[in-house]
């Protein structure tokens, strides 16, 4: 059995190094070795699932504070090890948190994700999980397939989940004789804890599974083909139902999120359901109106620019946005009209814009003023 890796040197931190620095350091490893960017790379795998593991620890204060003791934590993971049926709830909260900890932390208001301290909550099926997708916002917009690797954990198959080394069996601890709980008064109040020996698992691994260190789980990667539909936008949430952490023993697995990223459009912006387009004008486009191109979803349209239309008056082409999810039509494009007001001029056009300034000669800031009163200056 290879020996337990250093999990600071996996992370590249000093053991002193804060919360902070070790979440920092694991998502920038996390996001250099994910499978995604690295297919078909059996060494990138095997370290994004140490790196994965090392922060497992590390970024646990409880955890930590055993590893740095030498323990061979038999803790882990809170339910680590003993009864199979409480592995994958004890476990993914693990995993709940590198997913919240990874994707900016919107697991943590997903159901079920968070931590239940000590307290064995009735396993009913696997945990729901968290991943990101980036998505050009063309894929966005006209819906795609991507390909995703999901890390996920299964049981060990050296203890089947136990956490115990083949041959031994964990034992009721101690400290609270299976409970899982520890009485703490303070002052009047008596506060029951997730028992500080056993982590609220009512057990102890003596003898720790080699394969697992006792943990009771194995790491794995999962791979799916998942399709995402047409007009997702940046941070939407879709929901693969029974694709999350396999539940153990029967029960259902849990769902998995697919939280899409996607990149801004240098034409396209979104507003709310619709998308915006700047167009810009030239001033006798503006003065006299014009018919101009402008790009669609789906190619270019031609748009008649009234006469006198007005620097920022927008004309919509209902219905030709982005689809709403859910199946409920699309959203419309808008199109915001900009008056291009050149920088310089040449020797042409500043003779131009002296003959204009000549005729269009009306004072057009009248009405701020009317009485005439108090401005200065006068027609000078
Ligand atoms: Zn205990
Ligand atoms: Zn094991």
């Amino acid at each position: 059995m290879a020996e337990r890796p250093d999990y600071y040197k996996v992370l590249g931190v000093g053991r002193n190094a804060t919360d902070e620095e070790i979440k920092k350091a694991y998502r920038k490893l996390a996001r250099k070795y994910h499978p995604d960017r690295n297919p078909g790379d059996k060494q990138a795998e095997e370290h994004f699932k140490e790196i994965s593991q090392a922060h497992d620890v590390l970024a646990d204060a409880e955890k930590r504070k055993e590893y740095d003791r030498g323990g061979m934590f038999g803790g882990l993971g809170g339910a680590a090890g003993f009864d199979p049926s409480q592995f994958s709830g004890g476990f993914s909260g693990g995993l709940g948190d590198i997913f919240s900890n990874l994707f900016g932390g919107a697991a943590a208001q997903g159901p079920r994700s968070g931590r239940v301290g000590g307290q064995r909550p009735p396993q009913a099926r696997g945990s729901d999980l968290e991943t990101e997708v980036s998505l050009s916002f063309d894929q966005a917009v006209h819906g795609t397939q991507v390909s995703l690797s999901v890390p996920t954990s299964k049981p060990c198959p050296t203890c089947n989940g136990s956490g115990a080394r083949p041959g031994t069996s964990p034992k009721v601890c101690p400290v609270c004789h299976g409970r899982g709980v520890e009485a703490q008064s303070q002052g009047i109040f008596s506060i029951n804890q997730p028992c500080s020996n056993c982590k609220g698992s009512g057990t102890v691994i003596e003898h720790p599974c080699p394969t697992c260190e006792g943990t009771g789980a194995q790491r794995s990667v999962r791979r799916l083909r998942v399709n995402i539909p047409a007009g997702v936008r940046d941070g939407s949430r879709i929901k693969l139902a029974g694709k999350g952490d396999p539940g153990v023993r029967g029960v259902p697995p849990g769902d998995l999120y697919v939280i899409t990223r996607v990149s801004d459009s240098p034409i396209f912006k979104r507003s709310g359901e619709n998308l915006e387009v700047e167009v810009p004008l030239t001033i006798p486009e503006a003065i006299r109106g014009a018919v101009v191109e402008v790009p669609t979803l789906n190619g270019t349209k031609r748009l008649r620019v009234a006469p006198g239309t007005r620097h920022g008056t927008v004309q919509r082409l209902r219905g030709e946005g982005p689809p709403r999810l859910g199946g409920k039509g699309n959203g419309d494009l808008r199109y915001r009209f900009v008056i291009d007001v050149p920088a310089s001029l040449s020797a042409e056009q500043s003779e131009a814009v002296d003959r204009l300034s000549q005729v269009m000669n009306g004072d057009p800031r009248a009405k701020l003023f009317p009485q005439g009163a108090g401005r200065a200056g006068g027609e000078g």
